[in-house]
């Protein structure tokens, strides 16, 4: 819990350094009563101050919790304080003017407790110190054992872990000494006591660790302690703790993370923020780890370790959200703002951090790391989208992008667009004994060639509404009078749609290329998007993309998909992309790098003006109807400013050695290990 490293302690007087402390190794357990012996001058004080963060050391290192404290800001020392030790001093320190009641409850007011709680709390711990009677008494009508008690009640009044003592009964008699010691004693039973005292009888006595100092130097440890030995040996008892730490920073209990939901919230919050992967974390918490074990497989391919091309980690992030503890308090009537987002974007901003994803794709597949021997897939995602419609000669629906939500009139920003997915095709994983493994087939077959895509059910033979909505299955027009409905109060039925499986097997999508939308006139390409007669030609000629099988997660997989959706092959992408790049517009783009094809004029980032126009342009303006002129100089303002890169985008050029992102899908628990640090090997071989 608590371990202090090679800890030095100089104080600067004028021009004299005394060295209080020379170098301090010690490891504490979670439970013990240790005394700290020596002579008056020694350094005894000043060791407690450090251990209790009312004082900095000067070297070395202080570790709470297995972290260390060297980067810790005032705010983590006072949270620290505030939350984990309770203090009793030689003098006590009380307020002599308030009654003990108050005195013990003040404590509890710092840290925002309610009052009736309070009261409830104080009248509890004065008790244990045998002082219900006392409770409206003033301090300097009392004795200076009753007083210690007091300090003590108070000290524990905030069930603080671990309760330093700096002299506590320096200034009593034998008997109450005695009597104050056994009070502590019972105390350490279930927290850690640190005393400093001058008396090695009640040492002797009362503790149960004895450590002698002399001129800042441990000369003797009658227990000394070592987490790492005595882990082991737990280990070897197979009586293992679950260390939940991280976790709960996460607010996610151990039993939220074993139901499917939370292991869907964990894995959206992943990928929300582009952390390492949520492999990593739960790598962090031992009761998580004997959970993978057992379900170990299945599990991981559901948490890839995912590389982004900008990430966060995710204690900066975490770190980022937690309350200021250094608040200001406001008493001058006024409402002030709690700034939370700048200090979260400011941390983002900060420790965001750019990887060269081009450079590691090429490393992981080149012969210079073994990853493969550690991975049953590696995937790349780049930045496209699939444009895929329903196969339907009447109608234009388009099933990816989706646009489900917009028809409830949700429009989601694109911050947050990029947040959650609410697309239903997805990849499937590369390989294909795991896909069997996770999967069973309900009906037809695996697909095997690109236009080939399988529809996902849940163990129920279910599909989420929003799936049969994204997919054209069900109307999503009919959206917004159900939601009239339903905020109207309105009674309305929804009765639960079924399908045959052979009008599943038999359904049809067509899938266009991003470049298919435009078509070049008057020299420049124009967006044919909102042009009907033109899209349902290219639909009618577009490739079909055919459902080959259903399947459904095994029962003992842990898919985080529970909505159903599509799943294609790795090469419906790369079909696409490559006939993006070879398409004519994609083309012309690559050859002029100066000349934004949409516009016919150079890249500028300057705001559209007719004066800079050719005077071909001009005159083809004047040829054009009154809304076709619109349309193009709505279009020439729409591509002022755009980048070379930005066109590109636009049209779905992708450079395959690119990706957006990176997953690695571990084979086993020990893998995931092996990975996160060949990442890491090569992150800092980079940065060199
Ligand atoms: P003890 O625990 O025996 O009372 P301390 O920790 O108080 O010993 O002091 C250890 C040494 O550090 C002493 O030499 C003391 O004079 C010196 N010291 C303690 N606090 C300060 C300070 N704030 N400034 C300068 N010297 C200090
Ligand atoms: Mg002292």
């Amino acid at each position: 819990m608590l371990k202090l490293n090679n800890i030095k302690k100089n104080y600067e007087t004028g021009n004299e350094t005394v060295k209080a402390l020379k170098g301090i190794n010690i490891e504490f357990r979670q439970s013990e009563f240790v005394s700290i012996l020596g002579p008056s001058g020694c350094g005894k004080t000043t060791l407690l101050n450090i251990i209790g963060g009312l004082d900095h050391y000067t070297s070395g290192d202080l570790i709470i919790d297995g972290i260390s404290t060297k980067k810790y800001k005032d705010r983590d020392w006072d949270t620290y304080r505030n939350h984990r030790i309770g203090f009793v001093f030689q003098n006590y320190n009380l307020i002599t003017h308030q009654s003990v009641l108050s005195n013990v409850e003040l404590a509890l007011t710092l840290s925002g407790v309610d009052k009736p709680t309070r009261r409830k709390k104080a009248i509890e711990v004065l008790e244990k110190v045998g002082l219900k009677g006392q409770m409206y008494k003033k301090p300097n009508q009392m004795s200076g054992g009753q007083m210690q008690r007091v300090a003590i009640a108070r000290a524990l009044v905030n069930d603080p872990d671990i309760l330093l003592a700096d002299e506590p009964t320096g200034a009593l008699d034998t008997k109450t000494s005695e009597q104050i010691m056994e009070i502590l004693k019972d105390i350490s039973k279930d927290r850690l006591i640190i005393m400093v005292t001058h008396n090695p009888e009640l040492a002797q006595k009362y503790s149960t660790r004895i450590i002698n100092l002399l001129d800042g130097e441990i000369t003797s440890d009658s227990k000394p302690y070592n987490s790492k030995k005595e882990s082991k040996a737990k280990e070897k008892d197979d009586n293992k703790k679950t260390s939940m730490s991280f976790l709960t920073a996460l607010n996610l209990s151990l039993n939220n993370l074993m139901t499917k939901k939370g292991r869907t919230i964990l894995t959206a919050f992943a990928g929300s923020i582009g952390i390492i992967g949520i492999a990593l974390i739960l790598s962090l918490s031992n009761g998580v780890q004997q959970y993978i074990t057992n379900v170990e497989e299945e599990t991981l391919t559901s948490y890839p370790l995912t590389v982004q091309e900008e990430s966060v980690q995710i204690a900066d992030f975490l770190e980022s959200m937690q309350p200021d503890t250094d608040k200001k308090i406001h008493n001058d009537g006024k409402i002030y703002s709690n700034d939370v987002m700048s200090g979260m974007m400011s941390t983002v901003a900060a420790k965001v951090k750019s990887n060269n994803l081009e450079a590691f794709k090429e490393y992981i597949e080149s012969d210079k790391t073994n990853i493969k021997d550690y991975t049953t897939s590696i995937s790349y995602s780049y930045n496209l989208n699939l444009q895929i419609y329903k196969d339907d000669p009447d109608e234009i629906i388009q099933v990816n992008p989706n646009s489900v939500l917009d028809d409830l009139g949700m429009s989601m920003g694109e911050m947050q667009s990029s947040f959650v997915s609410t697309d239903v095709f997805s990849e499937m994983f590369d390989n294909k004994e795991m896909n069997e493994q996770m999967y069973e087939l309900v009906a037809g077959s695996w697909p095997t060639e690109y236009n080939e895509v399988v529809l996902v059910v849940d163990e129920n033979n279910e599909i989420s509404d929003f799936t049969l909505y994204a997919l054209g299955l069900k109307d999503s027009s009919e959206l917004p009078t159900m939601y009239q409905n339903i905020v109207n109060g309105t009674p309305f039925e929804v009765e639960q749609t079924s399908y045959e499986i052979d009008d599943l097997l038999n359904l049809r999508f067509k899938f266009v290329l991003n470049s298919d939308y435009y078509v070049k006139e008057n020299g420049i390409w124009v967006d044919k998007r909102s042009d009907k007669e033109y899209m349902k030609e290219l639909l009618e000629n577009a490739k079909e993309l055919v459902i080959t099988g259903i399947i459904k997660p095994n029962e003992e997989s842990v898919v985080a998909s529970t909505a159903g959706g599509v799943l294609y092959l790795k090469d419906l992408k790369e079909y696409v992309i490559n006939k993006i790049n070879e398409s004519d517009i994609a083309r012309e783009q690559l050859e002029n790098p100066d000349i934004n094809v949409f516009t016919g004029r150079e890249f500028s980032d300057e705001e559209f003006s007719i004066d800079s126009l050719t005077p071909e342009q001009l005159a083809y303006l004047q040829s054009l109807s009154p809304t076709e002129m619109a349309a193009v100089i709505e279009n020439y303002e729409q591509q002022a400013g755009a980048t070379y890169d930005d066109v590109l985008n636009q049209i779905g050029v992708i450079d395959l050695d690119k990706p957006a992102s990176i997953n690695i899908y571990p084979k086993d628990f020990d893998s995931k290990e092996e990975i996160v640090n060949i990442i890491n090997e090569y992150n800092e071989q980079e940065q060199e």
